[in-house]
């Protein structure tokens, strides 16, 4: 079978799918901008909690990053502990740790409370040291995430790395049994039914194009221009991740839209996803410009990595195929006569200190900067934008910190100088 220039996941997501609301209103009590887990788990809260709320979707629902991930629902963020302590303080940084364990029981709840199937599995997670200086880092940065956070990591040295992963291209790993998988597309369809059952309405094929506060009779509210007409709104929630346009600039010149690119091969014999994988973890190396991969559901490697920097198009993902492909028999030379069946590629929302951000921007809530976290994060965030709302106290450690703006050439919308930050990452993996 020829490679499909296709999101697999997709494929595995069967119908009822949530449908989409026919007219807009001319006001609403919030309205939420993009329809992936963030604005659909900030819009399944409200709705909840009473609110009357409308998620404006551009594209389909679950359209951007949400549907094509990994689905790997991880703990930890992506900078080293002792940088975040430095930067933020020992308080504020345990608070954030505590936030990226508490995100991953949040996905759980949600998955088990709306009944989600989307194989949701505690299964861990294994990252894998590329360099003996790698491996070398993993026992301090393990013990003071004991000393720091009270959480167990797993040293894996390499004689013993074959329980874990059939590969002997790597120095050893380090396990963390909290962290999950799920199937990304059959989550997010099944988030957005349930935010459609809790009373929020969703408009898909709805792309904001401005918003501007106005003053009523003493009182702010957002006039929302859309391709479908305006909406009026007391508050205006962005969640437009990595596909965030010029209409809320504030936050876009804030944002680095990064590609990522995914393959997905046929479905193996049991064994030999057994000899790849014996733990069904998701797996990732310790470099910056990352593999990441894991076995579907139905025993297909998925594996997945920065083939290109620059946001997906045609020939991005068509080209990342056979980077992915190699990538893959590098670490597997077993699959080295595998079919690749699938190809496809997303963007993932960077922001300048690698770190998430949330709180108000011009007067409207956001969260953003999730990067390669976003399956629990953005869940997360989106629920505890919604308690913002409904007058919760304000306990975000990623509000109020500084917050830069992206370069000029790295930011969304001009992103000239992704490929220099390319290979600058290609380079600190050489030398580092
Ligand atoms: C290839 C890939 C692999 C990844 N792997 C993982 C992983 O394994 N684990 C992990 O945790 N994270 C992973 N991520 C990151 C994760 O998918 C994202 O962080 C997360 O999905 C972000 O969710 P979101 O709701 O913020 O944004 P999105 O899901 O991107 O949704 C934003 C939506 O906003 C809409 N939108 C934008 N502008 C407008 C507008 N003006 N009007 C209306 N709608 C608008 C877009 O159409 C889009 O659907 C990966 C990302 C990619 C691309």
């Amino acid at each position: 079978m020829p490679i499909r220039e296709k999101n697999y996941w997709l494929d595995t997501v069967a119908a009822p799918l949530a449908q989409s609301a026919r007219d807009l209103p001319d006001s609403i009590d919030v309205v939420i901008v993009g329809g992936g887990f963030c604005g659909l788990s900030a819009a399944r809260s409200l709705a909840k909690r009473g609110v009357k709320v409308g998620v404006l979707e551009a594209e389909t629902f679950g359209w951007g990053a949400s549907s094509r991930n990994g689905g790997m629902v991880l703990t930890g963020m992506k900078l080293p502990v002792p940088t975040l302590i430095k930067r933020y303080g020992r308080d504020t940084v345990r608070k954030m740790y505590a936030a990226s364990l508490e995100s991953i029981d949040c996905v759980e709840h949600i998955v088990r409370e709306e009944n989600i199937e989307c194989n949701f599995s505690r299964c861990g997670h294994l990252e894998v040291a590329c360099k003996q200086a790698h491996f070398d880092g993993y026992e301090e940065s393990a013990a003071l995430i004991k000393s720091e956070f009270n959480h167990e990591l797993r040293i894996i040295p390499k004689n013993e790395l074959r329980t874990e992963i059939g590969s002997d291209i790597y120095f050893g790993g380090t396990v963390d049994e909290t962290s999950a998988g799920l199937n990304p597309a059959q989550y997010v369809a099944g988030l957005a039914l349930a935010a459609q059952r809790a009373g929020a309405c969703l408009f898909d094929h709805t792309r904001v194009t401005s918003v501007a506060l106005e003053q009523d009779n003493g009182a702010g509210k957002f006039r929302v221009q859309t391709s479908r007409g305006p909406i009026t709104a007391r508050e205006v929630i962005l969640a437009s991740g990595a596909y965030i346009t010029k209409a809320t600039p504030a936050l876009q010149k804030k944002i680095i839209p990064i590609g990522s690119y995914i393959i997905a091969t046929e479905v193996l014999p049991s064994d030999l996803a057994r000899e790849l994988s014996p733990r069904n973890r998701m797996i990732y190396d310790s470099k910056h410009f990352l593999y990441y991969y894991r076995l579907t559901p139905d025993n297909r490697m998925l594996f997945g990595g920065r083939a290109a920097f620059f946001p997906e198009t045609e020939n991005t993902v068509r080209q990342s195929a056979e980077i992915l492909r190699r990538g893959m028999i590098g670490v597997y030379p077993q699959l080295h006569d595998t079919k690749v069946e699938f190809v496809w590629g997303g963007t993932l929302d960077f922001t300048l200190d690698v770190i998430p951000h949330a709180g108000k921007i011009d007067g409207m809530y956001f969260a953003a900067g999730f990067a390669g976290h976003g399956v629990a994060a953005a869940t997360w965030f989106g629920a505890k934008l919604a308690g913002l709302i409904c007058g919760d106290p304000n306990d975000i450690p990623f509000d109020g910190i500084k917050f830069p703006a992206a370069p000029l050439g790295l930011r969304s919308g001009n992103t000239w100088a992704l490929p220099l930050a390319g290979a600058w990452y290609r380079l600190l993996d050489f030398f580092t």
